[in-house]
């Protein structure tokens, strides 16, 4: 099976198995690309899967996640109506399938793949998602960043400095934020789901505390004319974020202790703590109850 069907099967399935089928049974010959222009060469690219951040100039083009394999053309074509240059580099927010999907496109169009350290090694050993019962395999070698980080690196590309920070423990193991310093436009990638409850992948190594410590982190280097790209949902500004960051409070002060005092995950659901905070959040990638889980067992550790 060729990798593209292989991914594509594997997004469907995966997502499939999601409680909100917003994402589920997505045929890729249908998606379209919007672009949305932010300032300063900066864009938001919007499709199926993560929202893809571009930066386009004299020096090329720059991007920040790349979706799924069968959407590299029309990604690519909607770059190629911004600039005739090539796509020089692309940055992974993390190792997960609807941000890395284009990679084997991409690198084997000639882009350098960048990549925290730990999105290489997760994306070159088969996973896990407990969340999901899901296996993914390992990806091809054409896919994997050939540049990886431990920390933080920096580009200095298109007259304008972009600060990959990584973030420890967060939405995975291997997450990174993305600042254009100039534009004043921050990519976030998983850390941040606009609107709606984030997933946590603890089996990549993801933590309830990594989300809030990152969340805390961006509303420290930002401003209210930042624009924040999220790597699900709407562009956003600072008050986005910091609802985000009251809401991952609240769950929290409602779910700790509730783990903490040994009650079973049947108990928890049963009690359905997060019902009202539901209401607003609980409408998008995740239901409230598939949502109490996930961070019961990321709280839990199990
Ligand atoms: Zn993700």
């Amino acid at each position: 099976m060729s990798f593209k069907l292989r991914s594509a099967l594997l997004s469907t399935i995966g997502l499939g198995l999601l409680s909100v089928s917003a994402f589920a049974q997505q045929d890729f010959s249908t998606v379209e690309i919007s672009t949305t222009e932010i300032r300063n060469g900066v864009y938001m690219l919007q499709g199926a899967g993560g929202n893809i951040g571009a930066s386009v100039g004299d020096d090329g083009v720059f991007i920040i996640d790349d979706q799924f394999a069968p959407l590299s053309e029309k990604i690519m074509t909607a770059l190629g109506e911004l600039s005739d240059k090539p796509v020089s580099y692309v940055v992974n927010t993390h190792w997960h399938f609807d941000h890395t999907g284009g990679n084997e496109n991409f690198g084997n169009g000639g882009s350098v793949i960048v990549a925290h350290e730990n999105v290489r090694e997760r994306m070159s050993t088969k996973q896990f998602m407990k969340a999901f019962g899901r296996e993914v395999p390992p990806s091809p070698e054409a896919a994997l960043p050939v540049v990886t980080f431990s920390e933080n690196t920096t580009f200095y590309f298109n007259d304008s400095q972009i600060q990959v920070m990584h973030v420890p423990a967060a939405h995975t193991d291997g997450d990174s934020l993305v600042l254009f310093t100039e534009a004043n436009v921050l990519h976030m990638g998983d850390t941040f789901f606009n609107g709606f409850f984030p997933f946590i992948d603890s089996s990549a190594g993801g933590t309830l505390d990594g989300v809030i410590a990152s969340t805390k982190r961006a509303l420290g280097m930002i401003n209210d004319d930042t624009m924040i790209i999220p790597g699900h949902g709407p562009l956003s500004k600072k008050p986005d974020l910091e609802k985000y960051l009251a809401m991952l409070e609240e769950v929290k002060s409602t779910l700790k202790p509730m783990v903490d005092a040994g009650k079973s995950l049947d108990d928890v659901l049963a009690a359905d703590p997060l019902a009202e905070i539901g209401k607003t959040w609980g409408n998008g990638f995740l239901n409230t109850e598939k949502f109490t889980s996930i961070i019961y067992d990321v709280i839990s550790g199990s």
